[in-house]
């Protein structure tokens, strides 16, 4: 203060009456695994679940503001000061793109919405985050997950103090007697189970897709015990377009809460994501509501609006390809799909055949992740080991649990790799695997 000291102590904050977030083991994840990344530069990441770089452009960018802009212009008449004020102003809380986005749902996923059910949110992340704060009302409110789940699920409900109970996968993605057991043991203890959080396709650790049968069953589950769904879904268009549709598009009964991403599909760096909450919600005044605008009174206080900017130019994108991102991202499917085959090839050349015993995998169908199985519990301090003397990293699959107890399973992603890296990530990984497992 002015170079003169001061009467009074530094101030020192304890972690103790700071929220109880900061304390769980999850929220220490994401420090953790990006630490070990930046300390070990030269490892090849078997464990950034990121979109591949290659094909990124940042002249993109400008091209889908044009996009955009042109679009409005036609919109708006050609009253440039409503363009202007459009992208560059303070905007709607629901956001701007909502009837773009109601279009992309139509082409690409089989979902027909209300343009104003739709919240345009900063990323995914925030819709769970919003929709998780407006479904926890009381301390009888618990969430239910299938289990593993992805990390961010872990970490909105400790945000909102609302407890996560997990169910158990199955290889079919989720275990639905447990589901049911789950649920019946919470109402016998007092709890009201509010929502099921599940990633139908290529789930994120696991790669599992949920068959059009688990799916009608969910809706069934959910319809006879009273909660919602919250599907997930960033990675369902990096598989085969043949696949079960979206839970969303099986719902007559508004009982899915859609949560969208286009930081896969889209531009990461654009940090857009949506909710479709069409939920009607009664008991408030002045007229009938929807779960959406529940959602965006949280959001005028968390975010005040998705930056139209960044909204603009996921607009331009879907414009220019006729709403559909599968279109847009032929390429970026055929790379995934690719490196996929190449990993799961590459696991079969180097630990097939029984040749490594205690060493399997699961053989997802699309998506960003394969599960790895190994004779030992693959945590913090044997990663930390692979990549200072293995140079390659994997994600311990323990982050993706509450409990966070080391198993046996490592998660693998090839998203953001060269052919070239994933063979040298994967001789790397033998060579750290049969070390250990001949240790
Ligand atoms: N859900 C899942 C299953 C994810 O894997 C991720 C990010 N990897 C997100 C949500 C977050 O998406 P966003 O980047 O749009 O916030």
């Amino acid at each position: 203060m002015n170079g003169e000291a001061s009467r009074y102590p530094l101030v020192q904050l304890c972690l103790a009456d700071l929220h109880d977030s900061l304390s769980a083991p999850v929220s220490e994840s994401m420090n953790f695994l990006n630490e070990v990344a930046q300390r070990f530069p030269d490892a090849i990441s078997l464990a950034a679940g990121r979109p591949y770089e290659g094909y990124f452009d940042l002249d993109y960018i400008h091209r889908y503001l044009d996009a955009y802009r042109a679009h409005l212009m036609a919109r708006l008449d050609g009253d440039e000061a409503a363009v202007r004020r459009m992208i560059m102003q303070y905007g709607r809380t629901k956001g701007i793109i909502h009837d773009l986005v109601a279009k992309h749902l139509a082409v690409d996923e089989g979902i027909t919405v209300d343009p104003e059910s739709i919240v345009i949110t900063v990323g995914c992340q925030e819709a769970l985050y919003l929709t998780l704060r407006v479904l926890r009302a009381s301390d009888r409110d618990v969430l239910l997950a299938v289990t593993p789940s992805y990390v961010g699920i872990h970490g909105a409900a400790q945000l909102v103090d609302l407890p996560l109970l997990p169910v158990k996968e199955s290889p079919e993605g989720i275990d639905l007697d447990d589901l049911v057991a789950v649920v019946a043991g919470a109402k016998a203890d007092g709890l009201r189970p509010r929502a099921l959080y599940v990633v139908p396709d290529f789930a994120n650790p696991t790669g599992a897709r949920l068959s059009r049968e688990s799916r009608e069953q969910l809706l069934r589950i959910a319809a006879e015990e009273d909660f919602l769904i919250l599907e997930d879904n960033p990675y369902g268009l990096f598989g085969d377009p043949a696949g079960p549709p979206t839970i969303k598009s099986l719902d007559v009964s508004a009982r899915v809460v859609y949560l969208g991403s286009f930081a896969k599909t889209g531009i990461p760096g654009a940090r857009v994501g949506y909710a479709i909450a069409d939920q009607v919600v009664t008991g408030g005044s002045g007229g009938s509501q929807t779960l959406a605008d529940q959602l965006a009174k949280i959001k005028s206080m968390v975010t005040v609006n998705t930056s139209p900017i960044a909204q603009a130019v996921v607009a331009g994108k879907l414009l220019e390809n006729d709403y559909s991102l599968r279109a847009a991202n032929a390429r970026e499917i055929d790379t995934y799909q690719g490196n996929l085959r190449q990993v799961l090839d590459g696991l079969e050349k180097r630990f097939g055949g029984g040749s490594c015993p205690g060493v399997s995998w699961n053989t997802p169908a699309g998506g960003f992740f394969v599960l790895v199985t190994v004779p030992f519990l693959a945590d913090d301090e044997l990663l930390e080991r692979s990549a200072r003397d293995h140079h390659v990293l994997w994600t311990p699959i323990h982050h993706f649990y509450a409990d966070s107890e080391p198993r046996n399973v490592m998660r693998l992603s090839f998203s953001h790799l060269r052919p070239e890296e994933i063979e040298v990530g994967l001789d790397r990984l033998e060579g750290f695997i049969r070390e250990t497992v001949g240790s």
